[in-house]
């Protein structure tokens, strides 16, 4: 790979205010959730956005960098084994500033940028604003990572049951 090709990737890789991230922060200001800081230095892993007072962090994630588990898109196919360095440093990295949030009594958001398509859009700020509220009220902010628009455990464990007992119908 050619210098300015990784000068490339690597501005790609850190680049700040990206679409997905406005998109975020216009849709929090217009429900009223301003006072927010951006890539926030005292906070580890810098997040795209947080709320020191709430202390809720969220990452607005592109697919494709940080290999999102709903998207799974391909490899690119040349330069295989720098891309899987690469993906797996960032990974690695994202693995690490969640951790170290959770453990000073953060919430951490992640939003993936395909849950903010035109359609699914509104559902998945109502889920933020619906976290943000949550950790807000007092008592109520127990520090732990949500992934936006994943299905929740209680959910999976009620699928399940459901599956179960039509089972044993039969
Ligand atoms: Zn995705």
């Amino acid at each position: 790979m050619t210098s300015e090709a990784t000068r490339h990737v690597m501005q790609a890789n850190r680049s700040k205010n990206t679409k997905p991230e406005l998109l975020v922060r216009a849709r929090l200001r217009e429900a009223g959730y301003t006072g927010y800081r951006l890539h926030w230095k005292k906070a580890p892993g810098k997040p795209d956005i947080c709320f020191p007072g709430r202390q809720v962090a969220i990452f607005v994630n592109g697919c494709f960098w940080h290999r999102c588990p709903h998207c799974l898109l391909p490899l690119p196919k040349t330069n295989v084994e720098f891309w899987k360095a690469k993906f797996d440093r960032n990974r690695a990295r994202d693995a690490r500033d969640n951790a170290l949030l959770v453990q000073d009594g953060w919430t951490v958001l992640v939003v993936w940028e395909c849950m903010l398509k035109e359609e699914r859009l509104d559902s998945t700020m109502r889920e933020v604003l619906r976290e943000l509220d949550r950790a807000s009220r007092e008592g109520q902010n127990v520090a732990r990572m949500v992934e936006i628009g994943s299905p929740r455990p209680w959910k999976l464990r009620r699928e399940r049951q459901k599956l179960r007992s039509r089972h044993t119908l039969r």
